[in-house]
């Protein structure tokens, strides 16, 4: 039996919070999927029992030792609309280990059967949802990204019924923890406050120890989250992530991207792409994604003010409100801010004081605004800027049809990277071959394309076949590299495929 180090401050310090819970069993259980180094990242044994014991283990048929599943209670805002009472309706915390490097981290199912929290829903999960969470959660990885990410999955060998009978599977995943602005948001709709206040605590025990005792802690404890988010966002877009389900329940404390399900890469440039099937109104499109974090964050802040606010006392509740509004009112620019350095990198930028920032910023939105007008690859042109870093123009060229807007933004780009240069003491052209090998650092050219994740999960989903999937996992976890092997996972879909893509939630 696999042996995990648990210590399951959860468990222990938060009763009330959960409900102690069990795993469905599974008829079949065989293993898919299984993340050795992860595994080793979490201190377990470089010994693995046998393949079907591990299958028994990931599926939830036998629990390891010191193990305590719960389902966590936890609210949240979707699309809008506040629902007091979400909580895992298909997931189980088993519990948290330290790892190697001394973080805490929480070991979880998802997909583990029904739960007092499914509502209507049966618990389960399928195959390819859960194998997606896979693919993308090591993709976010691999680009340097916060995220959860997969442990193992293990298929049930049971049917769960969607729109068609799929083939079932169990998520073994792992985070920084499970807290979500939704977890406080549980306790304040409930009115009890003692219980918020004993989450903050914990919270900030586990995030942001540093704050521990000190008097302006929930303050502190919310500009920490703010400050995370605002990272966090800023990444994602500079990778054209989308999430897809940004609801509050989906936001972490931790700063994690937490929750792979409606979610998609960007291929042409388009701050209005959504690929979620049941986001009809764009709520979570690409250029959303940080306006809809303020939101959040001004959700998690409601949360938070009865632990500032007496609220009889009107004066307290107006110095609450503005210190939360300006911390609120804060995050765009700290957003920008992540989001324009990241830029830099971007564009092969290494010195730059604040009188740059608006020529960068301009920089950089023009070239996204010639992206978007001719429709070119996102991932792609920032990739093929690289090669023009390096004197290599012409692989830029072929993206973009309107050769004279490329060169006129081209000009413009080469002479900030000559400023840069000269702020670093080189001589012109003495830095480029560096500069393109930076910029290939941070311009991903291997990222899980839509029609090659798809591919990857009908093969393994319908026909048993788990090879595409294994060859687009080796290929994102690579995605700084641009060998002949890995030539297919950089081409973009087909225009007719991304068009009409769509990804679904709740299977
Ligand atoms: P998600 O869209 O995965 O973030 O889930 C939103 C809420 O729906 C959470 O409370 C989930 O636990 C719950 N949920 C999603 N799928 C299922 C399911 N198949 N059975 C029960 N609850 C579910
Ligand atoms: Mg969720």
């Amino acid at each position: 039996m696999l042996t995990f180090d648990f210590d399951n401050t959860y468990a222990r310090e938060l009763a009330g919070f959960y409900a102690a819970w069990k795993p469905a069993p599974a008829p079949a259980p065989r293993l898919m999927y299984f993340n050795s180094e992860l595994a080793a990242e979490l201190g377990l044994p470089a010994e693995l029992p046998a393949p079907s014991e591990l299958a028994q283990l990931f599926a939830g048929n036998r629990l390891p030792d010191g193990a305590e599943p719960l389902a966590q209670a936890y609210a949240g805002h979707q699309f809008g609309g506040f629902s007091p009472r979400l909580g895992d309706g298909r997931a189980l915390l088993l519990g948290e280990v330290i790892d190697r490097s001394g973080r805490r981290r929480d070991i979880a199912f998802k997909g583990s059967g029904r739960t007092p929290f499914s509502r209507g829903g049966d618990g389960k999960a399928a195959v390819g949802p859960m194998l997606r969470e896979v693919i993308i959660g090591e993709a976010m990885h691999a680009l340097g990204i916060p995220t959860t990410r997969a442990l193992a999955v293990a298929a049930t060998g049971e049917h769960v019924m969607r729109e068609l009978p799929l083939p079932g599977a169990v998520l073994t995943r792992v985070a920084a923890s499970h807290l979500r602005v939704g977890t406080f948001q549980y306790f304040v709709a409930r009115g009890e406050i003692d219980k918020l206040r004993q989450l903050l605590e914990y919270a900030i025990a586990r995030h942001d120890p540093a704050l521990a005792g000190a008097p302006d802690r929930v303050f502190g404890f919310f500009r920490a989250v703010a400050a995370r988010q605002a990272a966090l966002i800023a990444q994602w877009m500079n990778v054209g992530f989308i999430h897809g389900v940004m609801n509050t329940d989906n936001m972490t404390i931790s700063g994690e991207t937490i929750d792979y399900g409606p979610c998609a890469f960007m291929e042409a440039m388009n701050p209005g792409a959504v690929f979620s099937s049941i986001d009809h109104g764009g709520r979570y499109a690409y250029a959303n994604q940080p306006h809809v974090a303020r939101w959040n964050l001004a959700k998690l802040a409601e949360a938070l003010l009865p632990l500032v606010a007496d609220g009889d006392d009107k004066a307290s509740v107006d110095r609450a409100v503005a210190e939360a509004t300006a911390v609120i009112d804060a995050f765009p620019g700290q957003f920008a801010a992540a989001l324009l350095t990241g830029q830099r990198a971007k564009l092969g930028l290494t010195n730059a004081t604040p009188a740059d920032d608006a020529t960068d910023s301009a920089l950089v939105e023009d070239w996204l605004a010639l992206l978007e007008r001719e429709r070119v690859d996102f991932t792609l042109a920032w990739r093929r800027l690289a090669d023009a870093a390096g004197g290599s123009d012409a692989p830029l060229r072929m993206l973009v049809a309107d050769g004279d807007a490329l060169a006129a933004w081209l000009i413009r780009w080469r002479a900030r990277c000559a400023a840069d240069d000269a702020a670093s003491g080189m001589a012109v052209g003495e830095a480029s071959p560096a500069r393109a090998e930076r910029m290939r650092k941070v311009n991903p050219f291997v990222i899980p394309r839509n029609h090659r994740v798809e591919e990857a999960l009908s093969a393994a989903s319908d026909n048993d076949d788990l090879g595409p999937f294994e060859n687009l996992l080796a290929a994102v976890r690579r995605p700084f590299e641009e060998t002949p092997d890995l030539a297919t996972y950089g081409e973009p879909a087909p225009l007719a495929v991304t068009a009409g893509y769509q990804t679904f939630c709740g299977t």
